[in-house]
């Protein structure tokens, strides 16, 4: 559904990624594991088109994604970021948050957005929050809603960065269990996380960023169970 080749990426002189390849199958959930500035987040900010590649493809349902043009919204909708930061409207209420992207960039009347909204709220266990301010949620119910809103456009790719790296530890398990479950109903999902024991339950297949590059890649048995390279090693070693 995604098909990415030789993508470039610098910032002034640093190359954060050099000669990407990397393809994500309908159903599949990908996840990508590697050090603080490996590339991954820069990796998904590119899928997104909130970073502009240097060089390469990106090639979503067979176009370009360069070639988009004014349907990056619509795109967007289709390929959705869920962000470490979460990024709610803080000046709306819970419900209006997971209604007003399907009404301006798909054009949905109110009423079926609501409904919409309620049925993701209700999924991600957040519906008696939908009249609630935004602002006052905990973290963990702050990134539901944010999932919901996603899952609201009717995602074919749902992109996380670091879902739950802002969380207070008692929190992450409510949203990794979300997580799980769109995992189990056949989402395609591509999740950046350092979460290793999750990343082992959850993936079809782990990638390993290092310096720019797939450094490996496999199943989690592959990567976890035994990993081929050095440097796949040695990163692991400091989860055990
Ligand atoms: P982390 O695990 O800390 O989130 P990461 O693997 O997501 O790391 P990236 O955020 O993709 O890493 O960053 C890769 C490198 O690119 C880092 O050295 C970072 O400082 C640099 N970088 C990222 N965004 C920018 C930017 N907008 N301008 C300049 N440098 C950037
Ligand atoms: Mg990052």
């Amino acid at each position: 559904i995604i098909d990415i080749k030789h993508l470039q990426k610098h910032f002034g002189d640093l190359q954060v990624l050099n000669d990407v390849d990397f393809n994500v199958d309908k159903g599949e959930v990908v996840t990508v594991i590697g050090s603080s500035g490996s590339g991954k987040s820069t990796l998904l900010r590119c899928i997104n088109l909130l970073e502009i590649p240097d060089g390469g493809e990106i090639v979503f349902e067979g176009q370009d994604i360069r070639s988009l043009g004014n349907k990056v919204s619509k795109y967007r909708a289709k390929v959705s970021m869920v962000f470490q930061s979460f990024n709610l409207f803080n000046n709306m209420n819970v419900l209006d948050n997971c209604t007003i992207g399907q009404v301006k960039v798909l054009g949905r009347d109110k009423k079926t957005a609501q409904e919409k909204a309620m049925k993701h709220l209700k999924q991600v266990g957040m519906a008696e929050f939908a009249n609630a301010d935004s602002t006052r949620l905990s973290g963990g119910q702050k990134q539901r809603v944010a999932i919901a809103r996603a899952l609201a456009m009717d995602p074919e790719v749902l992109l996380f960065d670091e879902p739950t790296s802002a969380l207070d530890p008692e929190m992450v398990g409510d949203v990794l269990d979300v997580m799980k479950d769109l995992a189990a109903q056949g989402l395609t999902m591509v999740i950046v996380t350092h979460e290793m024991q999750f990343a082992r339950e959850v993936s079809d297949r782990v990638i390993f960023m290092d310096k720019g590059v797939i450094a490996e890649q496999g199943t989690p048995e592959e990567i976890f169970g035994n990993p081929k390279q050095e440097r796949t090693q040695q990163f692991l070693s400091r989860y055990s």
